[in-house]
């Protein structure tokens, strides 16, 4: 047993760090060495709803704060994070694994939500009719809903998050947020960073926690609002669970990403962007390329022995390595489940073309790192093909025609993101027009929506009605009003229009 005391975490609440006192912790490893390096204490439900009457309580003064003033909150927390990027990135990698650069990428492109709430008074001005009937006028304005909640996964600790606060915060709502267990010292940090910009005590609040935290959560009256993303199997049970209790959710989950590559495509950016979108972030990406769906034989052979030498290549190391293209996976646990859906493909009969379960880095024996994997001819059928596996797992499935492989696309049960690469416009715009994704990429892998766009996928990627970010991160944050009024004319009333005398009536 490892006697050595690990550092523990804290909740965050009204401003302050809070000690657990659940008497309950999770691990927090470094993949890397796959070694225990930081505890995270699990909250119970006392203290969940501690944090929730915080919130609570400062949603009155928050919500009545003018949107310009609360923007200058936004403003800072912008300066901050950008002089404190390197820190962040550090202390995400440290915890999930990836690279520095990779891990600098992904707050940028959450610094970019905080940047779109910077201009939140522009996006907050409702609509005004004048004489909807004689003399009265009809405006509708948007409001905060209240105490909003979010439950983040794993893979984004910094960015996931601020999809969702800043949006919130800047629209007048107070804010609990649950990150994942397994990296939430990022998380920890942007709230302490709020707080240093301007943002008053119980407007954020951080509470760590597991299932009984988020139960908490999603059946509290005090809550207003969830905002979920994770996997399919845990948000569909947080959208019918948060529905039941009166509360509008927002539940985004898993996906299997197609690429479809076309025989007119340029095959050098083909092989360049499923390289990247494949084995970027050793493939724990919701909008990594999991399918490679080729039309047609040739396009498909080409394709397999370019990829061939570039999967084997992969350069695999830890964060601290600068020519790392790809780190471990988040935990030893999760590097087994990956691993076994690998031997899975073997025993489905799919083409083992590159098999990157032997991979070992000297003085990392003990990291979760798993080398590159490709598989060739997997099919529909096979549970490599079914499931996310959220690994570095690339398949390649070989499509007669186009017809076929755009079916492909359309009847996989997740429909987050996919992309079609082809020289030919009018089959790009049939592809976009016609596949049943939320988000979908011409020539582009991981066409991931930036934030004055909205993010979000289709049938069992996404649960409610809202995307996250952009026009829809406004509409699921606030609730709109709409306001009839008749005034007596001034005229009417027997206004007088000289200055009065003292000794007058007012
Ligand atoms: P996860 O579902 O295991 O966990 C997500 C969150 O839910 C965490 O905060 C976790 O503590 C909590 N949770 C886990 N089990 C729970 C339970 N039984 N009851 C209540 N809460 C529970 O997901 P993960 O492994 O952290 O993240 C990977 C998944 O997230 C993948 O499926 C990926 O596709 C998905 N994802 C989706 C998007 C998207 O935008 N669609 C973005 C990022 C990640």
């Amino acid at each position: 047993m490892d006697m050595q005391v690990k550092e523990t975490l804290f909740h965050f609440v009204n401003g302050q760090r809070v000690e657990g006192t659940s008497n309950r912790t999770g691990d927090i490893y470094n993949p890397a060495i796959g070694a225990v390096v930081k505890q995270v204490p699990l909250a119970s439900a006392e203290e969940v709803s501690a944090a929730i009457e915080v919130a609570a309580a400062a949603l009155p003064g928050w919500s009545a704060t003018p949107p310009a003033s609360r923007a200058q909150v936004m403003f800072s927390f912008r300066e901050i994070i950008r002089n404190n990027m390197d820190e962040l990135a550090a202390a995400l990698s440290a915890e999930h694994g990836k690279t520095l650069e990779d891990a600098k990428g992904s707050i940028g492109r959450g610094l970019e939500v905080v940047e779109f709430a910077c201009g939140i008074p522009q996006m907050l001005k409702g609509e005004m009719s004048e004489q909807v009937a004689r003399g009265v006028e009809s405006y509708s304005i948007r409001q905060p809903v209240g105490v909003c909640a979010g439950i983040t996964p794993f893979n984004f600790p910094a960015m996931v998050p601020m999809w969702m606060f800043p949006m919130a915060i800047a629209c007048g709502n107070t804010f609990v947020l649950k990150p994942s267990e397994k990296d939430p010292s990022c998380p920890l940090m942007l709230a302490e960073m709020m707080q240093e910009a301007g943002l008053p005590d119980g407007v954020l609040n951080v509470i760590n926690g597991d299932k009984v935290a988020v139960d908490t959560l999603l059946t509290h009256p005090q809550v207003d609002a969830i905002s979920f993303v994770g996997s399919t199997a845990v948000g569909e049970c947080i959208y019918q669970t948060g529905c039941q209790h009166g509360k509008r959710v927002q539940a985004l989950c898993g996906a299997k990403n197609h690429m479809v590559v076309m025989p007119d495509a340029d095959m050098d950016q083909v092989v360049d962007a499923a390289i990247g979108a494949g084995y970027g972030s050793a493939g724990e990406r919701c909008m990594a390329i999991s399918v490679v769906v080729a039309v047609g034989d040739e396009t498909a052979d080409e394709l397999v022995n370019r990829l061939k030498p570039r999967v084997q290549e992969l350069v695999v190391g830890p964060y601290t390595d600068s020519d790392a293209e790809m780190g471990p996976l988040v935990t030893p646990d999760h590097y087994e489940k990956v691993r076994s859906y690998v031997d899975l493909g073997v025993e489905e009969g799919a083409d083992l073309v590159v098999d990157g379960r032997d991979f070992s880095l000297e003085g990392y024996e003990e990291g979760a790192f798993l080398g590159g994997c490709l598989f060739d001819r997997v099919t529909s059928e096979m549970k490599i093909y079914t499931d996310e596996i959220f690994g570095p797992v690339l398949s390649v499935v070989r499509a007669d025609s186009y017809d076929e492989a755009i079916n492909l696309v359309s009847d996989h049960e997740y429909g987050n993101g996919a992309a079609i690469f082809t020289r030919d416009g009018g089959r790009a715009q049939h592809f976009i027009s016609n596949v049943r994704i939320g988000m979908v990429g011409v020539n582009v892998p991981i066409p991931v929506p930036v934030a004055y766009h909205s993010f979000g996928g289709w049938k069992r990627s996404l649960f409610g009605d809202h995307y996250m970010h952009g026009p829809e991160g406004v509409r699921f944050y606030t609730r709109m009003k709409t306001i009839t009024a008749r005034w007596p004319a001034a005229i009417e009333a027997g206004a007088r229009f000289h200055f009065k005398r003292g000794s007058e009536d007012n």
